[in-house]
């Protein structure tokens, strides 16, 4: 069989991680069986068409590497994938149904539907249509279509029985037919709804295998009825369980949850992302990868099997996504570290001059997420005020008045050191302490503090002194004395 698969969004917002999680299945589904992969723009519903959301969806697909064969910035065989321009082709297959009973004109206008619906769940009551136009004989509702009356197209879905299919996860799903609604197929502007289109296109697309969220489980019988009707193939569906902020709710843009782009932004690297979301919902086999947690796109392609695909709701750990950044970034080479992270450096040292590779080589495996390498740093652009009470450590059997005799060495030292690069700083840091029988770290302690303000830093003293260059070093140094000099 040649599978073909598409990811069909609406152009809504953003790429929200849930979509993200559905294309990314998708798209490996497709190429693990060398299939197509194709993108679809489900814009039917231009009330909430947000403007520059298509150009987006092409934006996130390109950057999370999810090539598509088919779309509509690509072209294929089964265009075009924008459904506001296929409009004309769908109220033909709805005539079609129209003719075989399986759907109706409907004349109803809002304030009459309003009318009914408030009687009928006056006292509680459900309301769903109640094929009140079904009974107009089919020639009169044709002539009054021709003659211009705002008319919809509904399905006509039976009074009895039950309809179903069957879904690659959740097995089979049925629905007893009084219980469903005679939905809309063709609004009255003349543009299906989703309900209709996605059977139309996924039909004419020639669509193999739908994977999409659980929110359409129920209404997926339906669809099938559709199916049914027009007598064609129905596709293998896998409905997706959904992602959760926590046990309560879904992952939602709504409540502030980042979206793809978002984390993009927050500098989470891509393959970090892509890897975490893989892992939501699916699991590879245990058998052939064991605990294996960390996947390049390729290998995702290999080891993807519908099989360790989850019924139940993915939790997004946030924690656990930091970890996995924290681990793609520490593995990444040194290089591509710094490329990254320019810009991040920039935002404090920009015009400073200071040295990004060995900056880099002091924070590449401690950073996190790229968004907290601006305060991580920030010392280096600025001493921050510091308590002289961190000047006392006692594994490194400093105090403030070995801290103040420390300084006092090393500042004429420095000053006279004329190339100030980290191995000459080291060399002339380790000789005073040899010198004057103190430990390194009686001297580098109180240096490090000097000149950082921090307990903790990337780096020690001699690299944070190179960074700074010979001037700023010794400036900070001199303040480390003075306010050492009022203490002791
Ligand atoms: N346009 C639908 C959505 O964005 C897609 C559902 C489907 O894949 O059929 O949720």
């Amino acid at each position: 069989m040649n599978v073909r698969t598409r990811f069909a969004p609406s152009p809504t917002g953003y790429l929200h991680l849930g979509g993200l999680r559905t294309a990314l299945y998708t798209w490996l589904f497709a190429r693990k069986n060398e299939g197509k992969f194709i993108l679809r723009i489900e814009d039917t519903d231009q009330e909430r068409e947000v403007e520059g959301a298509v150009e987006l969806i092409y934006k996130s697909m390109h950057e999370a590497g999810l090539d598509y064969d088919e779309g509509p910035d690509v072209g294929g065989n089964f265009g075009p994938y924008i459904q506001t321009q296929r409009r004309d082709l769908y109220l033909p297959y709805a005539m079609e149904l129209v003719e075989k009973g399986a759907a109706y004109p409907c004349f109803c206008t809002k304030e009459e539907l309003q009318e009914r619906r408030d009687a009928a769940t006056k006292d509680g009551g459900q309301w769903k249509y109640d094929k009140h136009c079904l009974n107009i004989p089919r020639e009169e509702a044709l002539r009054r279509m021709q003659a211009g009356e705002p008319f919809v197209i509904r399905q006509n879905v039976p009074t009895t029985g039950t309809a179903s299919f069957d879904d690659a996860l959740y097995g089979h799903v049925e629905a007893p037919c009084d219980t469903l609604d005679d939905n809309v197929l063709i609004k009255q502007d003349g543009l299906p709804t989703y309900n209709f289109a996605n059977v139309i296109d996924d039909h004419l697309m020639g669509i193999t295998h739908v994977m999409r969220g659980t929110e359409y489980l129920s209404s997926t019988p339906k669809y099938n009825l559709l199916y049914e009707a027009f007598g064609w193939d129905k596709p293998t569906y896998i409905h997706l369980s959904p992602v959760m902020k926590d046990s309560t709710r879904k992952l939602s843009k709504r409540y502030g949850d980042p979206s793809f782009e978002d984390l993009l932004a927050q500098g989470y690297v891509k393959d970090a992302i892509i890897n975490f979301i893989a892992l939501l919902g699916w699991c590879p086999d245990v058998k052939t990868y064991g605990e294996k947690e960390f996947f390049t796109m390729d290998e995702l392609v290999e080891a993807f099997d519908l099989s360790g695909l989850s019924k139940s709701p993915a939790i997004f750990n946030t924690e656990k996504l930091i970890w996995f950044n924290h681990e793609y970034i520490s593995r990444m080479p040194v290089e591509e570290y710094q490329k990254m992270a320019t810009p991040w450096f920039d935002q404090v040292l920009g015009g400073k001059n200071m040295d990004y590779a060995m900056l880099s080589s002091l924070m590449h495996t401690r950073t996190e997420i790229f968004s907290r390498v601006p305060d991580q740093i920030r010392f280096l652009a600025e001493l921050p005020e510091y308590d002289i009470a961190i000047y006392t450590h006692k594994k490194m059997k400093t105090d403030a008045a070995v801290s103040l005799k420390a300084l006092e060495l090393a500042l004429p030292a420095l000053e006279a050191l004329e190339d100030f690069s980290e191995e000459n700083v080291k060399t002339v840091l380790m000789d005073l302490a040899a010198k004057n029988e103190m430990k390194n770290g009686q001297i580098m302690w109180p240096v490090r503090i000097a000149i950082s303000g921090l307990a903790s830093t990337p780096g020690g003293a001699t690299e944070i002194a190179y960074l700074l260059g010979k001037e700023e070093t010794l400036r900070r140094m001199r303040l480390g004395i003075e306010m050492l000099k009022k203490s002791v």
